[in-house]
């Protein structure tokens, strides 16, 4: 049996209860082979792959807050520091009902690779809690933030382990975090990421996932012989992600004619209103039926079970950028056969491994969320930068910045593909340029 198989036999037994987990590994691993089979006898007395594919630890606790009710409510907190071969833990905390260890440990795994692959100096992590933070007020939300930072202070730090923001944690969240740790620790330092302007974040912090997915996409799609202007784009999710990716296609002369939340999407065939959507989502924090309802072109409809939502028109590129496992195999079908060019993932996994594999067989140009969101953590990178030199920079010095890490990373991973023979295979591509600098500094630093 070749070494990659062992291993994920090895990780499918131990890791059983952890589906989303087991997901990312095989789809990593798997990619990997051609890498991996090269060498297999080194990696193997070395256990690379063993090593990489376990935590550094694993830290799970109580989060105990008190509700406006006075009620004493109880949530799980975690925190997964996965690898710091070539930096401090950074990643992001999560705050959704969904959350469970598997989640976070699959998040804590990609982010490895995709911190590499931003070549700065960061390694892998990922926190959060099963707290739903909808419906809560202020107050409520303060004090879950407090109580999760009284135990997560203990294990972070500015050099040893960076969090930042996620699904439900805003820059609300990151403010209350930063406070509680402050107080705690007693020192003014650069421990979380995506803070505010006026105590220490960085700007185009807020814009920079969404903005780099694009100036990824922009890249693969000028490197195809083709152009941004004029194409029309499928979007998921009305988030951080989804609003600002929903901006700069604009920006680029793309149109946006979709977005959705956990309830339901909008289609909106004259464009989405981007200024509209932000003061929804944003501001009002409302449905998307306060979207539709305030614009005669847009169409609102309720999310059912089996229904193609964002996935069924007929458009160009398809950005996913609200969840995992949010575009499946009858959606890229059905994609594919509406003539979609160029697929690239603003979110986590949003798209099923059958559904990766459909694009690829069917020769749409398919970038991961490791490559291709990867922007939101290097501008956290950049921030943290700015702190340590207590300096803050320019929104056009980051953006220029932001630009150059895109555009570098998709030749990186182009590049990296068409080295192991698989041109085009950017997920390949993704994965082995990711791990071979981290697995390099692995070795180099001893058996750890
Ligand atoms: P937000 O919380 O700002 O937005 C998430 C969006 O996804 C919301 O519109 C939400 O709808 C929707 N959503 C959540 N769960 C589901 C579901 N089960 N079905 C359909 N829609 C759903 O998060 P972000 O925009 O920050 O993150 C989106 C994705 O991008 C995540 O996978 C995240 O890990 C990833 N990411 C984010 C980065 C960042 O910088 N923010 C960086 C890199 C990756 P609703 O409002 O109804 O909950």
């Amino acid at each position: 049996m070749s070494y990659v198989d062992e291993v994920l036999e090895k990780i499918k037994k131990r890791d059983a209860d952890q589906p989303e987990f087991i997901q990312a590994v095989t789809e990593v691993l798997d990619s990997l082979r051609p890498v991996i089979d090269k060498d297999e006898e080194k990696y193997r007395k070395l256990a690379v792959l063993e090593r990489i594919t376990e935590p550094d630890r694993q830290i799970m606790f109580r989060v105990p807050w008190v509700d406006d009710n006075g009620n004493v409510q109880v949530n799980r907190g975690f925190r997964v520091q996965f690898n710091n071969a070539i930096g401090p833990y950074k990643g992001g905390l999560r705050l959704h009902p969904s959350v469970n260890l598997g989640i976070i440990k699959f998040l804590g795994f990609e982010q490895i690779f995709k911190n590499s692959l931003t070549t700065l100096p960061i390694g892998g992590g990922k926190g959060g809690s099963d707290f739903d933070p909808k419906g809560k007020s202020d107050n409520e939300i303060m004090k879950f933030c407090q109580s999760f930072m009284t135990e997560l202070s203990k294990y972070i730090g500015a050099d040893e382990d960076v969090p930042a923001g996620d699904i439900g944690t805003g820059a609300r969240e990151i403010g209350f975090m930063f406070g509680q740790y402050k107080r705690i620790k007693g020192v003014y330092e650069g421990v979380l990421t995506g803070k505010g302007l006026t105590y220490g974040g960085s700007l185009a912090r807020t814009e920079a996932t969404g903005y780099g997915l694009l100036y990824l996409t922009e890249e693969m799609v000028k490197c195809h012989g083709d152009k941004m202007e004029g194409k029309v784009v499928a979007v998921s999710g009305s988030g951080n992600v989804a609003i600002y990716a929903c901006q700069k296609a604009q920006q680029l002369g793309a149109k946006v004619v979709t977005v959705s939340d956990s309830t339901g999407w909008v289609y909106d065939p004259e464009g989405i209103d981007v200024e509209l959507l932000k003061e929804v989502k944003e501001v009002k924090r409302a449905r998307l039926t306060e979207y539709a309802a305030a614009r005669s072109s847009a169409e609102y409809h309720e999310k059912k079970n089996g229904e193609h939502g964002v996935w069924q028109y007929k458009v160009d590129i398809a950005l996913p950028c609200a969840t995992q496992n949010e575009l499946d195999i009858e959606d890229a079908k059905m994609l594919v056969a509406n003539g979609v060019k160029y697929v690239a993932e603003g979110a986590n996994m949003p798209t099923t491994i059958e559904a990766t594999k459909y694009f690829q067989a069917n020769g749409v140009p398919f970038v991961g969320g490791k490559a291709a969101n990867a922007g939101g953590v290097a501008t956290s990178a950049l921030e943290m930068s700015q702190n340590s030199e207590r300096l803050s920079w320019s929104f056009e010095e980051v953006d220029s910045k932001l630009k150059g890490i895109m555009v570098g990373i998709y030749h990186n991973i182009d590049d990296a593909a068409k080295e192991y023979g698989m041109e085009g295979n950017y997920v390949a591509g993704a994965n082995i340029a990711g791990f071979k600098k981290v697995v390099e500094a692995m070795i180099a630093q001893g058996v750890c």
